[in-house]
């Protein structure tokens, strides 16, 4: 009763409980997968309302007289996560999706030369990520057995950025790592390892899927090369929303390793010349035409983070997922559940790694009462608590539902295989 009465405390302090109502939380659920898809925004669906009817009135003229308009659509709400990753404006673009940008980035970054012909990587990073690397590699003419080089973790959880700089030897042309790892939401310590790849001459790129939107990065100032992320995870930008390309000024003068049109100087993209000129900025790193519709959603989407902050955002989301460790260390660890997670703040993303024997049924036994996990095998309940939309009372009700699933055997009642979804 002690942990309801906190709650509803918590909730009544926090500055942002308004947003919630700006939210369609989908019927009486307890939503806490807004790390694989964040919900709908009254703000999404109207910008995307928008550019539908647009298209209805305006048909091809919507290009440039859509309000705002389509044509520059890329850089502008590029423009607008920027301030979520500490870039200037010119640095992000809205393009593609996270493994098509790894790919640009990638085929932009990676110059094997002599002794330098390895990627490092990890072997806790989302496949997806690990399969791009080795085609990648294949296509240069390397060998992805002996090229890619996955840094290995000592618990299975989480990786150490000693050991990660210890691989970064003179065989090593690129390093890509995720900021936030997906499973255990172990966020990395970006600004010492991209000082520690600069002093080895070696490249260095962020997947930010996990993170952006939940955690404000300093790109400029942690001097990172590149990043992506995607944008239908905590920016709610909608399933399948365009995502988003970092790269540094520095290196606007490279030649885009994957071009196309709409990489050209802006101004002379219609005068179809020939001779590919790419934009000197992330726009440059556009291929083809934009998804108008779910950029809409997106640039709705983004409306409220302007609006909250990503500093107001972090700070709740710290509260929320701290509030949820306490209650799992005092009323879950005793029924076998672990927190996989690392505790200090500046090591953990805005998920919560519940790991558990039974995972997988468990987190079926609480879509059962209408609460949304999501599950990463082989034991991992993934909790997002999500600061624009969740509340710490749902969080409380949900470590209650897990007590009394473990305690009346309720998961036991479903079957262990898993689904193609989870
Ligand atoms: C979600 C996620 C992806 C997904 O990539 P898509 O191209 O959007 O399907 C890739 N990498 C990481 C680390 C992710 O978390």
């Amino acid at each position: 009763m002690e942990q309801k009465e906190r709650a509803r405390r918590l909730d009544e302090a926090d500055g942002l409980k308004r947003f919630r109502s700006r939210f369609h939380i989908p019927d009486s659920t307890i939503y806490l997968d807004g790390n694989s898809l964040g919900l709908a925004s009254v703000d999404a669906l109207a910008s995307l309302e928008k550019a539908a009817s647009e298209w209805r009135s305006k048909a091809i003229g919507g290009w440039l007289d859509a309000e705002p308009d389509w044509f520059s659509c890329g850089e502008r709400i590029g423009a607008a996560m920027a301030p979520l990753v500490g870039a200037a404006p010119d640095e992000v673009v809205m393009v593609g999706s996270t493994t098509a940008n790894l790919h640009s980035l990638v085929a932009t970054f990676f110059r094997p030369e002599g002794k330098r012909r390895r990627i490092l990587a990890d072997e806790l990073n989302f496949p997806s990520d690990l399969y791009a690397l080795a085609s990648q590699i294949a296509l240069r003419g390397g060998d992805p057995e002996t090229d890619l080089i996955l840094a290995r973790s000592a618990d299975g959880r989480t990786l150490d950025e000693d050991s990660l700089i210890a691989l970064m030897d003179e065989t090593v042309a690129l390093v890509l790592l995720p900021a936030v790892l997906y499973k255990s939401g172990q966020l990395l310590d970006m600004a010492r390892l991209t000082e520690a790849a600069h002093e080895r001459g070696i490249v260095i790129g962020f997947d930010c899927a996990h993170s952006v939107g939940a955690v404000p990065h300093r790109f400029d100032d942690d001097d990172v090369d590149f990043a992506f992320w995607c944008t239908y995870k905590h920016l709610n930008g909608g399933p399948g929303s365009p995502a988003g390309l970092f790269v540094n000024r520095r290196h606007f003068f490279r030649d885009p390793g994957l071009a196309g049109w709409f990489g050209y100087v802006k101004e002379r993209q219609f005068d179809m010349a020939l001779h590919f000129d790419h934009a000197k900025s992330a726009g440059g790193w556009q291929m083809g035409t934009p998804p108008i519709l779910s950029a809409a959603s997106l640039e709705g989407a983004l409306s409220l983070f302007a609006e909250a902050g990503i500093e107001a955002v972090r700070a709740k989301s710290l509260a929320l997922t701290d509030f949820l460790m306490d209650l799992a260390d005092s009323r879950l660890a005793p029924l076998g559940f672990t927190v996989g997670t690392p505790r200090e703040a500046a090591r953990r993303g805005g998920h919560v790694a519940l790991e558990h024997d039974e995972g997988w049924r468990i987190c079926q036994a609480l879509k059962g009462r209408a609460i949304i996990p999501d599950f990463r095998p082989p034991r991992v309940i993934r909790l997002a608590p999500v600061a624009l939309y969740n509340s710490f009372d749902e969080v409380e009700r949900t470590v209650t539902a897990l007590e009394r699933i473990i305690r009346s055997g309720e998961h036991e009642t479903f079957p262990a295989e898993r689904d193609a979804v989870s």
